[in-house]
């Protein structure tokens, strides 16, 4: 099967309209209703030749830079919204874990580490710290607010900064760590919000706004650091 001399991979589902989706392999992936000619979705997909195009571009681009990304010496990490470098110091012996210093501040650890060995414990350091930050922010809104939630976790969520769960605990991804303080407190206080207003309703978001009023500016900036976390690959 082609389109403008491109493969496609066609899924027949119980679906009821057409969907494209670009795999992360720069590929195409079209589910159809199970019962649509082969002619109609072809016809479609010519319609769409440019934004398949442009998409399988941003894929591409995506994965570049993921290839690039390397945790070097010098390599500029993002902690609350600031860069912090990377020092691989060749005095630490291999065994020694990666450890922030918030003193300079930055990242350090040894240098006889493979990439991903280095990845892997800068994570584990970024992840402690948003154990010790993360849940005092929210220490601080549930004195403000008023709204004690029954327990705060954070884990490695991909898909979402925070989450509220119907017994009232609040899950946050430790990458929210990288985000400026402000913004981390917008997703404290969205959370938190959750547990007067467990929808997003009209009201839930005058909530949001009468806490954080500008919190449209703080769902921005976490649009931009979702990309970086894409690129540098931190959410596997
Ligand atoms: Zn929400």
């Amino acid at each position: 099967m082609t389109n403008n001399k491109k493969t496609y991979h066609l899924i027949r589902t119980n679906r009821r309209t057409l969907a494209i989706y670009i795999r992360d392999n720069g590929s195409v992936e079209v589910r159809a209703p199970k019962r649509m000619p082969v002619a109609e979705i072809e016809g479609f997909l010519n319609k769409k030749t440019r934004w398949i195009t442009e998409h399988q571009q941003l894929v591409q681009n995506s994965r570049i830079k993921k290839q690039h990304f390397k945790l070097n010496n010098g390599t500029n990490l993002l902690l609350l919204g600031n860069e912090v470098p990377l020092r691989m110091d060749s005095g630490l012996s291999k065994s020694t874990s990666f450890f922030l210093s918030l003193k300079e501040p930055c990242f350090c650890g040894p240098v006889d580490l493979s990439l991903s060995e280095r990845k892997r414990e800068i994570g584990r350091a970024y992840k402690e710290y948003a154990e010790l930050f993360i849940p005092d922010r929210v220490n601080k809104y549930s004195k403000q607010t008023g709204w004690i939630p029954d327990k705060v976790r954070v884990g490695s969520a991909k898909t979402r900064w925070g989450s509220c769960s119907e017994k009232g605990s609040l899950n946050f991804s430790w990458v929210l760590i990288m985000a400026p303080l402000e913004t981390i407190d917008y997703v404290v206080i969205h959370e938190l919000c959750h547990l007067s207003e467990f929808n997003h309703s009209k009201s839930f978001w005058n909530l949001v706004a009468q806490y954080c009023p500008e919190y449209k500016r703080h769902q921005k900036e976490l649009k931009g650091l979702a990309k970086r976390i894409e690129d540098e690959g931190w959410l596997p």
